[in-house]
């Protein structure tokens, strides 16, 4: 039998993720569509956060999946994405989100997740340094932890290379082009290419909106920035603490050698394109930050940078076939947690495509759900 052919559109670590499970199915030529550099956009910006705390069953499968995958990642893709186990910690003062808290781990345990209710008294040792009296109560993950995504994309990239991607870099997607019978076709480039197959996927994260529009499809992804800062060597600070959450302010922070890196607090941002660091926003974070973490009062910040975050209502991605385009898939719209989720939408991604049962039921991640009114949003961590 003929090989067939995949196009997938945007070289971040979803794209690569799918395109190496397809290629490693076998019967399938696959091509990556890149604008810029593969694993340059949102994937060169993230924390690198994996974590299995999250108030929907679909996201907690996904998350457990693809910590299971950077656990095994060398075996897997060869290379090594710098996986710690360093923990993850969310905790509130106030006595309302502690109740979301208690009932967000009954619910994940159900879910096979590990996670522990923490008292403040455990969480001054799991998080030497910070300010923890004030607090009502936290979850914990000991198995989670923090992943290199600069590491983990040039992994990927060249795991597709050896199992026989071709990556296309520089090639900026027009448009989906499709048949009369509304199915995809192929892609065309703004260079003139034309490259052509009867599945197409369109990974293009935060910019995946107006790309999908022509087709009028409801891809409501917003690019949304998120800004991070780290501090250069802080006297004291521990090398290694839990990734820690602060879910009344939205900060988040980690060590960093003996450096610290934070950020969060930036729901309230208008959605934009605009990625330029401004380092003088730190003002903003400056009261909550130096309450929970007094030790940070005389720490310098040498490197901040920005990057967009991709936002749906219900902080969802949209996973599998656009509906009335046979042949068109998307994976996008991950809004934040689409580093650690990656290598289980790889997995889930080629299964749908072969038309086979996807190892995590999907039906949450509905790409179609917006077509019709946004659902509301679940009881979420959100930071
Ligand atoms: C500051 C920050 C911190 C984060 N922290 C975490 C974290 O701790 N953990 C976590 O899991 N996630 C985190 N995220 C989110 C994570 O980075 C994203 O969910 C993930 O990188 C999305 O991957 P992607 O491949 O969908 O998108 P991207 O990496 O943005 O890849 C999409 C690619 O598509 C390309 N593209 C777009 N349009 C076109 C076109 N028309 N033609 C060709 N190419 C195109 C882009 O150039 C880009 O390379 C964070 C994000 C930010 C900004």
């Amino acid at each position: 039998m003929q090989d067939r052919h995949a196009v997938i559109i945007g070289g971040g670590i979803i794209g690569l993720a799918i395109a190496f499970e397809l290629a490693q199915m076998g019967g399938w030529q696959v091509a990556v569509v890149e604008r810029h550099r593969v694993g340059a956009g949102t994937t060169a910006k993230a924390t690198g956060g994996i974590r299995t705390q999250f108030s929907t069953e679909a996201n907690v499968q996904l998350a457990l999946l693809g910590r299971e995958r950077f656990a095994h990642w060398q075996d897997i893709y060869g290379g090594d994405p710098r996986f710690q186990r360093i923990g993850y910690l969310f905790f509130s003062a106030r006595a309302d989100q502690a109740e979301v808290l208690r009932r967000g781990a009954e619910r994940q345990r159900r879910w096979g997740v590990d996670v522990s209710v923490v008292e403040p008294a455990e969480m001054a040792g799991l998080v030497p340094h910070m300010t923890t009296e004030d607090l009502a109560v936290g979850t914990f993950t000991e198995s989670d932890g923090l992943g290199d995504p600069g590491a983990a994309a040039a992994a990927l990239e060249s795991a597709c290379r050896r199992a026989g991607v071709a990556i296309h870099e520089g090639e900026d997607v027009r448009a989906i082009e499709l048949n009369g019978a509304g199915e995809a076709v192929g892609v065309g480039t703004a260079s003139g290419r034309r490259l052509f197959g009867e599945v197409v996927v369109v990974a293009t994260g935060a910019w995946t909106a107006p790309l999908m529009e022509p087709l009028g499809f409801l891809a409501p992804i917003a690019p949304h920035r998120r800004q991070v800062y780290r501090t250069g060597p802080v006297a004291e600070w521990p090398p290694v603490i839990p990734l820690a959450v602060d879910l009344d302010t939205g900060l988040y922070c980690h060590s960093d050698g003996a450096a610290v890196v934070f950020g969060g607090g930036d729901r309230h941002v208008a959605p934009g394109f605009d990625e330029v660091p401004q380092p003088a926003d730190v003002v903003r974070l400056a009261d909550p930050l130096m309450h929970r973490w007094p030790l940070l009062q005389a720490a310098p910040i040498v490197q901040t940078w920005a990057g967009l975050r991709e936002m749906t209502p219900d902080d969802h991605g949209l996973v599998g076939p656009v509906p009335g385009h046979p042949g068109l898939f998307i994976a996008a719209g991950f809004s934040g947690h689409g580093f650690m989720q990656a290598p289980a939408v790889g997995l889930v991604m080629a299964a749908l495509i072969a038309g086979a049962a996807p190892p995590v039921d999907m039906a949450a991640l509905d790409p179609g759900r917006f077509q019709g009114q946004a659902r509301a949003k679940e009881e979420q961590y959100v930071f």
